[in-house]
């Protein structure tokens, strides 16, 4: 699904990321850990034409997507991204929140925005939520909320960025158990996180980056169980 090879970015003379290759199978979960500042989010954003990966490639699907004639939008609608704020609409009530980019981007009715909404809204906990507005929620409501609303694109990949970083201890879990569910569905997801027992249960594979490098990668038991290397030694030894 996703192939990315020799991946560079600068940011002015800062080298964020070195030389980061990548493939994912449909259907994969893929955890990346790390320590604060490793690149984990500059490497989701560079795959969610956030940011313009300085050198390398990216193909989605067999395209180059940094192809310069590549429709960015168009190739967005594919790849969901769900942020460790949340970034709901303040102004619009949960169901508009998850409505809004269906019917302008997909051009679907109000009708069926809706009706899929309210889907969303039952599978993440949140159906009796719908009238209400981002302020009157819980951050573990709100991310909740946000995931459904990546959803309502019908993305083939999700991009989970620290999604459950800002979140009260308490509030953690019902976030992961909606990405769990997600992950049994068979949903493809690259997720950043430093929630290692999630990592372990969920994750096909676990990636550990630090200073822009790919460090070691494999299974969840290689990397948790049996890492290889000093440096992800000494990572992992911070959460025990
Ligand atoms: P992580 O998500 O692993 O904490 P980031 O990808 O956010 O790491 O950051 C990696 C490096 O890139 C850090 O040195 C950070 O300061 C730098 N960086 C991140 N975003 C920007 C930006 N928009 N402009 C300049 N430097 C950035
Ligand atoms: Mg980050």
């Amino acid at each position: 699904m996703l192939s990315i090879t020799q991946l560079s970015k600068y940011y002015g003379k800062n080298h964020v990321l070195k030389d980061v290759n990548l493939s994912l199978n449909k259907g994969e979960v893929l955890c990346i850990i790390g320590p604060s500042g490793s690149g984990k989010s500059t490497f989701l954003r560079c795959i969610n034409l956030l940011e313009q990966p300085t050198s390398g490639a990216i193909s989605y699907r067999g395209k180059n997507i940094l192809d310069k004639s590549l429709n960015v939008s168009s190739y967005r609608q594919h790849v969901g991204m769900v942020f460790q704020g949340y970034y709901l609409f303040p102004f619009k009530n949960v169901i508009n929140n998850i409505t809004m980019a269906p019917m302008t981007l997909l051009k679907e009715n109000r009708e069926d925005a809706e009706k899929e909404a309210s889907q969303l809204l039952e599978k993440v906990g949140m159906a009796e939520k719908k009238l209400v507005y981002p302020a009157s929620l819980s951050g573990g409501q709100k991310q909740r909320v946000a995931i459904a609303r990546a959803l309502a694109m019908h993305p083939d990949l999700l991009l989970f960025d620290e999604p459950t970083s800002a979140l009260d201890p308490e509030l953690v879990g019902e976030v992961l158990k909606v990405m769990k569910k997600l992950a049994d569905e068979g949903m493809t997801m690259i997720v950043v996180t430093h929630e290692m027992g999630f990592a372990k249960e969920v994750a096909n594979r676990v990636i550990f980056m630090e200073g822009g490098y790919i460090v070691e990668e494999g299974s969840p038991k290689d990397i948790f169980q049996h890492p290889q290397n000093d440096r992800t030694k000494e990572f992992l030894a911070r959460f025990i």
